[in-house]
């Protein structure tokens, strides 16, 4: 496997040393092949908000595949899963189900140039959206930035139709709009972009982008593939009020298990083979055992007090979080919407924008990492990258890993 791993972020190459093979995971905690155990807040990087191994999701699971493993038809479960998923945004009529975040927002961005005629998508720098070839471009400093692969084997041709935007600036979006918004099909975001750090936007800047793609004839694509399911059941959209036209899951929504989805109104959906000329589909999609993943996980977050449970339990850590900082006089500070939280090692206030993300602050996290790691606490190998609060944390587990994080907080400091 290149660099020993099926997804790049997995290995250490940004924070050093070598990751640990995972045997099993339980609850809050995750253990390697030689049995050490950490209290896991990457949570496999946002599915699994009520911890590992659920016993309500593995039981569903296993009934599941007793019933069979995959169908090629439609089934029970995937009818059930996508009335739990539009029940929880409730502006939108229908859902197609995909396997993953990316072929979600794949398929979101075809929708929406089949169905305005248009070529041009408009994102930001500093979201994530998959690696999808027209979404893996970044835009470098300036305005308007015409859009340069950020990955090789995407043609210039290609990444000439994604225009990248700053984030946290109106006057930029507006001046795109300007000149180009004839040609621009959808405006994607991430409405709580937590894939460079967690760059929380104002909501005023998330209704301009509502009311500039709205005049101009554009879609808004909300990319929930985090945020859905995660900060309130109805995502962005129910926090801020904002209804977009498309929005994307994935993560939550498969409960562990492969599953992505995107939802809009009929109108747009009708666009959607079979019904309209837009074609999009999967053997495995709708797949039975992901849709029991994800329809147990759904019914476990539709208990109450289950959101304030969350709320909660991210708050406690990240005051123990903060507190730890301020014993080590580090310049830093969290930034956290529910249960999503992210230590950004800068002076002053969380940044909005990935330009004012003072990327020096790697290094420091570096050390934290491998201290962290060897003190039983699982974060993400990236300074970039945010940490997950789940269910399954009690106070017990955050206790642990304030200590943990305290811990290395002191370690890293003597390493100077
Ligand atoms: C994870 C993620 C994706 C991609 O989902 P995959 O299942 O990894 O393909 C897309 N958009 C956002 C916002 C994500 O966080």
């Amino acid at each position: 496997m290149p660099g020993g791993v099926s997804s790049p972020v997995r290995a250490f190459l940004a924070v050093g040393g070598e990751p640990p093979i995972i045997a099993r995971a339980q609850g809050a905690e995750i253990f390697d092949t030689h049995g050490r155990g950490y209290v896991d807040l990457v949570g496999s990087w946002g599915p699994l908000i009520l911890g590992h191994a659920h016993p309500a999701v593995i039981e569903a699971v296993v009934k599941a595949a007793r019933d069979g493993l995959s169908f090629g038809a439609t089934c029970e479960r995937e009818v059930l899963l996508a009335e739990a998923v539009l029940s929880r945004f409730p502006w939108a009529d229908k859902v197609r189900f995909v396997s993953t975040g990316t072929e979600a927002v794949m398929s979101a961005v075809r929708l929406a140039r089949g169905a305005t005629g248009r070529a041009r998508i408009v994102k930001f720098d500093g979201c994530y959206h998959g690696h999808v070839d027209g979404l893996l471009v970044s835009g470098g400093s300036g305005l308007a930035t015409l859009g340069t692969p950020a990955s090789a084997g995407v043609p210039r041709e290609y990444a000439e139709l994604t225009e990248v935007l700053p984030l946290d600036d109106e006057p930029a979006a507006e001046q795109l709009f300007a000149h180009k918004g004839k040609e621009i099909a959808a405006v994607i975001i991430e409405p709580l972009p937590a894939n460079s750090g967690l760059l929380v936007q104002r909501t005023s800047f998330l209704k301009k982008l509502r009311e500039l793609t709205r005049a101009h004839g554009a879609l808004l694509i909300f990319d929930e593939v985090i945020s859905g399911l995660r900060v309130a059941p109805g995502g962005m959209c129910e926090r801020t009020g904002i209804t977009p036209d498309i929005v994307t899951l994935g993560k939550i929504v498969g409960g562990g298990m492969p599953v992505g989805a995107y939802l809009a109104k009929d109108e747009l959906m009708s666009h959607v083979a079979p019904l309209g000329p837009v074609y999009q589909a999967g053997t495995l999609s709708g797949n039975p055992v992901a849709m029991a993943a994800g329809l147990a996980t759904l019914s476990e977050l539709s208990k109450p007090g289950v959101y304030e449970r969350l709320e909660a339990s991210a708050a406690m850590l990240s005051r123990g979080f903060e507190r730890a900082l301020e014993r080590y006089d580090v310049q830093a500070s969290i930034a956290r919407v529910g249960s999503i939280l992210w230590l950004s090692l800068q002076p002053g206030a969380p940044p909005r924008s990935w330009g004012a993300v003072d990327q020096k602050g790697a290094k420091l996290y570096a050390k934290i990492h491998r201290h962290a790691l060897a003190s039983g606490l699982w974060m993400a190998p990236s300074a970039f990258e945010v940490a997950f609060v789940s269910l399954a944390h009690a106070d017990a587990h955050i206790q642990a890993a304030t200590l943990a994080f305290e811990r290395a907080l002191a370690l890293a400091r003597d390493e100077h």
